[in-house]
């Protein structure tokens, strides 16, 4: 699935779902998962097997980040593509 096909599906999901959050715990949320993240790779530096861990909480990062670009009317594609073309310009060599 494309990150603008994920952006749709969840703005169909969360426009049907009743559960409505604030834009700030929704930030609060985003936040929260990063900090899974962090744990979870803190984990494998200390030699834990948590790689199911890091994947995991990756694809929660992105769901939350998702769901705040819904909110602040942010096409990700976009973004991504702006970001990405920027790099490109920078870093990669013809
Ligand atoms: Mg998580």
């Amino acid at each position: 699935m494309k990150i603008e096909e994920a952006q749709e599906w969840v703005k169909e999901a969360w426009s049907k779902s009743e559960k409505g959050m604030s834009k700030l715990v929704e930030l609060a949320s985003l936040v929260e998962e990063c900090g899974e993240l962090a744990e979870a790779i803190r984990k494998i530096e200390h030699g834990k097997d948590c790689q199911i861990d890091i994947e995991k909480e990756m694809g929660d990062i992105l769901l939350s980040l998702i769901t705040l670009a819904i909110r602040y009317d942010v096409s990700l594609q976009k973004a991504f593509d702006k970001t990405m073309e920027s790099v490109k310009k920078k870093y990669i060599v013809k």
